[in-house]
């Protein structure tokens, strides 16, 4: 069984929501005053495990656990464990901002997660409280620690690139990903959400730009994408270091041709593409059918034919999606 759209994409990946709550309040992907969904209205562990269950029943080979920050999910720990026993499922992921990893990276690999996203955009205490408006660099760079040490082979960095805020460090944090062996991967800002600190125009740092920052302190070697990994993310190498250092470039390199992912928000919304509004409630297909596993199972297969060919975002200072990056599952 493989799920197949009707741009002939075949979708084997899925992102998984578990929350739209956070310990942190990052400037890019939430409002300040943030007010989070009714705990009731929250897919259970039991439904978001059918969900996973479901999907690699479909052909879905890869699911990525995200939030909102999944780690502060109560449960969250028993559901990877759950879906890391999924035959099938060649690889379960997990995106965190990684302030609860000192906590938990032992627990989470020996759940089964295979590999981990880690954000981190800046180095310097300050700017990292700035940016996420609330948080401890200390606990992040504990949580990179902590993962290393639980045995998690890849590790890569995210890092939203503003450009007052950040583009600056963009080189510190390639050297600091490079010296402790991790991959780093730079994002372009995504309009979700009104947000009122920074115009999201005005932060626009293209990856080209960053790219060039970063040839002045390194030579850097193109990685060839390899098939079975389609992805919005175009990767390269600086001599001497194995770590990829990626770029996510929504505006500046349109990557919907490759598309392979589709994300389930926390309440069960299936969102066909990251910058379109069209969904499918698989909530109410678990909560309301009277065979959930079928009914959930024939709204994902029909949902195919609803994928948009591409995200339309542009520069405007207007949020063409009016969902925070939190509630949709970054
Ligand atoms: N809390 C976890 C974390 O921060 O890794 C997981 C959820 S977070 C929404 C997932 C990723 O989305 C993070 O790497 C974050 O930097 C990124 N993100 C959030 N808002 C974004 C935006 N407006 N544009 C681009 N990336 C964004
Ligand atoms: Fe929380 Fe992640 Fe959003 Fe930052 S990017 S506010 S850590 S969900």
């Amino acid at each position: 069984m493989q799920l197949i759209d009707n741009f002939g994409r075949t979708i084997n990946y899925v992102r998984l929501s578990v929350t739209d709550r956070c310990d942190l309040r990052c400037v890019y992907c939430m409002a300040e005053e943030m007010t989070f969904l009714p705990r009731a209205e929250v897919l259970s562990i039991e439904e978001l495990a059918t969900l996973g269950e479901t999907f690699v029943a479909l052909g879905v080979t890869k699911l990525r656990i995200t939030g909102g920050e999944p780690l502060i999910r109560r449960g969250i720990v028993d559901l990877l464990a759950r879906l890391g026993q999924l035959p099938g499922l060649a690889e379960l992921c997990l995106t965190t901002n990684g302030t609860h990893l000192p906590q938990y990276a032992q627990a989470i690999k020996d759940a089964g997660v295979d590999r981990i996203n880690i954000s981190l955009d800046s180095l310097n205490p300050e700017r990292f409280r700035q940016l996420t408006r609330v948080g401890d660099i200390k606990q992040v760079l504990a949580g990179i620690k902590a993962s290393q040490a639980a045995g998690f082979k890849r590790i890569k960095l995210n890092c939203v690139a503003l450009k007052h805020y950040n583009a600056d460090e963009v080189p510190a944090l390639v050297q600091f990903a490079l010296d402790e062996g991790l991959d780093i991967s730079f994002i372009e800002e995504m309009p979700l959400g009104r947000i009122d600190e920074h115009g999201r125009a005005a932060e626009f740092v293209s990856s080209d730009e960053l790219r060039t920052r970063i040839s002045q302190h390194h030579s850097l070697q193109p990685v060839a994408a390899k098939q079975d990994n389609a992805g919005p993310a175009r990767y390269w190498q600086a001599s001497g270091y194995d770590s990829q250092i990626g770029f996510i470039s929504p505006h500046s390199n349109n990557f919907c041709s490759s598309c392979n992912r589709v994300r389930v928000t926390a309440t069960g919304k299936l969102l066909l593409c990251l910058g379109q509004e069209n969904s499918v409630d698989l909530r109410a297909a678990l909560r309301e059918s009277e065979n959930p596993h079928s009914e959930v199972r024939t709204r994902i297969i029909n949902a195919m034919q609803h994928k948009p060919e591409k995200h339309t975002f542009d520069l405007d200072d207007e949020p063409q999606i009016v969902r925070f990056m939190n509630m949709t599952g970054g």
